[in-house]
């Protein structure tokens, strides 16, 4: 802040300082929540529309504060981010869904994988590899039930470290989606350098579809993704309609609230055992 212009106090509006108390409130609050098993895992199903089954889930994770009740991700996860509080946070989702899938067992099929968000801070976090190898170790369940969602931007930061913490990640055999694909700037050369299994196409692309506006975008990701050989998935699926103008276009794995919106591990398992989920 200048000081030539006098009291510095006063280049802070009223408006402000309130965000900041907030902002510091909420901090506090979540380095709590973190102990005290407030953090909760919920798993949005992602459908294979040819098989007509439920193949992946991603984890998404809810605040249940005891005063404000559930807090969506955007309104926390940025100042975990901010904080560092990222971490710890990310370490128990990892922890959570390690633990779920290790309870689920026999319960799910053999080739089903929960799919994880990591953010930019546990991407270039130095701990991430050990902290992955740990939580399956301890929870006892391969690598292969677990793919990590990283968004294009986060990937494409720092090309050469990308290279290597995702050459690391498939030796273990976890996999990586790229999340929001389309809304960066990553071009084929750069995709084809590193090592991503799955392609998820973006949700402001999705909801385009119905105004015939997104077709070229979906047209080309799929197209990208087949000629690269990686998984497509669609994310925020609505409508029959643009399930019907995805799957035309040969991209078969959905997600979204036309089948389902995020549930607990025991929806999930039911919803795995129904016939008539698809
Ligand atoms: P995302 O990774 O793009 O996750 C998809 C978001 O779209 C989720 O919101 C999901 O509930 C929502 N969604 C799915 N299908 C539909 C649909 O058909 N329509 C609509 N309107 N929305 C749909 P959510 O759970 O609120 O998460 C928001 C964002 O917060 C996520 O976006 C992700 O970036 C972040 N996030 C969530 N969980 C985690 C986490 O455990 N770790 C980190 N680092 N980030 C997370
Ligand atoms: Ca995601
Ligand atoms: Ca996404
Ligand atoms: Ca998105």
């Amino acid at each position: 802040a200048k000081r030539t212009n006098g009291d510095p106090v006063a280049l802070f509006s009223e408006e402000m300082k309130v965000a900041a108390f907030l902002r510091f409130t909420l901090e506090g609050d979540l380095r709590r929540a973190l102990g005290a098993d407030e953090l909760k895992v919920l798993y949005q199903p992602i459908v294979d529309v040819n098989q007509r089954a439920i193949v992946k889930a991603e984890a998404l994770v809810r605040w249940s504060h005891m005063d404000r009740g559930s807090i969506p991700p955007p309104e926390f996860i940025s100042l975990a981010e901010e904080t560092g509080m990222i971490v710890p946070l990310s370490r128990c989702v990892m922890e959570q869904v390690c633990a779920d899938i290790a309870a689920l067992g026999d319960d799910l099929p053999d080739d089903f994988r929960v799919s994880i968000n990591l953010s930019g801070v546990n991407f270039m976090d130095a701990q991430l590899l050990p902290t992955v190898r740990a939580v399956l170790a301890e929870a006892g369940i391969p690598a292969s039930r677990i793919e990590f969602e990283l968004t294009e931007t986060v990937l494409m930061r720092d090309l050469d470290y990308a290279t290597v913490i995702l050459a690391q990640l498939r030796e273990m055999g976890v996999r990586v989606a790229v999340d929001d694909f389309g809304t960066g700037y990553s071009s084929l050369a750069y995709l084809r350098r590193l090592a991503v299994d799955t392609l998820k196409i973006d949700r402001s692309f999705v909801n385009e579809l119905d105004d015939g506006q997104g077709i070229a975008i979906v047209e080309a990701v799929i197209g990208l993704a087949h000629s690269l050989g990686l998984e497509v998935v669609a994310e925020g699926v609505e409508t029959v309609a643009q399930l019907e103008a995805l799957s035309r276009r040969g991209c078969h794995l959905i997600q979204g609230f036309l089948f389902a919106r995020p549930m607990s591990s025991a929806m999930l398992a039911a919803a795995l055992h129904n016939p008539a989920f698809v």
